[in-house]
């Protein structure tokens, strides 16, 4: 397993579990609270964060991460960036003019 998101809210890391598993990318939400009493361990350590089940898959779990927050960010443009070759993407594009990744 392998950690690619941390969050110091709880509710965020399960929305992020969600948006990784309709991705087809096994992942679970950790809470916090499974690590033992906060001081004991890193502050980071005690946030709620998401594992990816195949470490195979840590890099392609950060890139629907990172899409997915981008598109909260901006909920007017939902550009997107194309996984497969880099291309920026119009909202209004499903499907990646350069190389036809449907997204
Ligand atoms: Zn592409």
């Amino acid at each position: 397993m392998k950690t690619v998101y941390t969050a110091a809210d709880p509710i965020m890391a399960g929305f992020i579990e969600g948006v990784l598993q309709n991705a087809g990318i096994q992942a679970h939400a950790m809470q916090a609270g499974l690590y033992g009493a906060a001081g004991e361990i890193p502050p980071n350590e005690c946030w709620a964060r998401v594992v990816v089940v195949h470490e195979s898959q840590a890099e392609q779990a950060r890139a629907v991460i990172k899409e997915y927050l981008e598109a909260e960010d901006d909920p007017e443009a939902r550009a997107w960036q194309c996984p497969r070759c880099g291309e920026q993407i119009e909202g209004q594009f499903t499907q990646c003019w350069s190389c036809g990744y449907e997204h």
